[in-house]
């Protein structure tokens, strides 16, 4: 699943080889890829053909192209293996090719939807008065957004019977942060996954969030982190930032901090890497 580095890869791609140009005509190729826009894939063409995208955007995880002068957006779910490519129009169809975007000028490439899992897709929504496809109005605002509140998100912390793994995941408090860059931010702050939040000191909170935005500007940095070979940016080109992780898969390899192995425990039918000694689990009375 890609996290917001890998996302805002994406959408920096979009809004280079996208943005400003006018739809001549969309291509729905497998039905599955517009299955979440409920009017069908004749309406979803229709109602792009002619219209210039806007500049894409991106809420966390969340990734959409506004439509100019309609009120809508096309929003992006990637899945699991979900990739836009800009592509020539010379240049072979793939083989998971699920929907095709040509454009009225003469720059010569195609947006182009890939999915291999079909999972993914592509759909238009109507946008609120700041632009956000209605159906992500409850997402909160990512801590890169220079307008994320991190007073609020303390406060919530505080108010909340949860652990902070749990409240770096919940896309209502704070969004974009996935299981890879939660457990990388935790290993950073030295902070246990399972550490209740209502004992979190504005200090600590200050500091975890710093290693939040640490990671992912460093995951940025290289053009995102890849896991899935399936995984490319809008160019074609995968991901590295993998061999950086300090404690995502390092399960049994030394702490680059301390040397005592790194553990993988189940967690929410995924998993947490930790260091048993930099980061000491809550104690007992603490998890109630
Ligand atoms: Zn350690």
């Amino acid at each position: 699943m890609p996290e917001l580095p890998e996302v805002e890869v994406v959408r920096r791609g979009l809004a280079r080889w996208v943005a400003h140009r006018t739809v001549a005509d969309v291509e729905v190729l497998h039905p599955r890829a517009v299955r979440r826009h409920v009017a069908g894939a004749d309406d979803f063409a229709h109602r792009l053909k002619g219209h210039r995208i806007g500049t894409p955007s991106r809420r966390g995880k969340y990734l959409w192209l506004p439509v100019e002068d309609t009120g809508a957006a096309v929003l992006a779910h990637l899945g699991m293996s979900g990739q836009l490519l800009v592509k020539t129009a010379q240049a072979p169809d793939e083989k998971h090719l699920r929907i095709r975007v040509r454009f009225a000028d003469t720059v010569g490439t195609e947006l182009r939807f890939v999915d291999q899992r079909t999972f993914g897709g592509l759909s238009l929504h109507d946008t609120s008065p700041d632009g956000l496809p209605d159906v992500i109005a409850h997402i909160a605002r990512d801590p890169l957004d220079e307008r994320f509140d991190a007073d609020a998100f303390h406060a919530a912390l505080r108010r909340s019977r949860t652990t902070i793994k749990r409240a770096l995941l919940n896309q209502s408090l704070i969004s974009g942060v996935g299981n890879i860059y939660a457990d990388e931010a935790l290993w950073r702050a030295r902070l246990h996954y399972e550490r209740p939040t209502a004992t979190f000191t504005r200090p600590r909170t200050m500091e975890l969030l710093g290693h939040v935005r640490d990671v992912m500007n460093a995951a940025l940095a290289v053009g995102g982190t890849s896991f899935d070979s399936l995984y490319v940016n809008v160019n074609g080109e995968s991901g590295y930032f993998d061999r950086s992780l300090d404690a995502y898969g390092r399960e049994g390899e030394p702490c680059r901090r301390c040397g005592t192995l790194m553990r993988r425990r189940p967690w929410m039918n995924r998993s947490s890497y930790f260091c048993p000694r930099c980061q000491r689990p809550p104690r007992p009375s603490r998890l109630s």
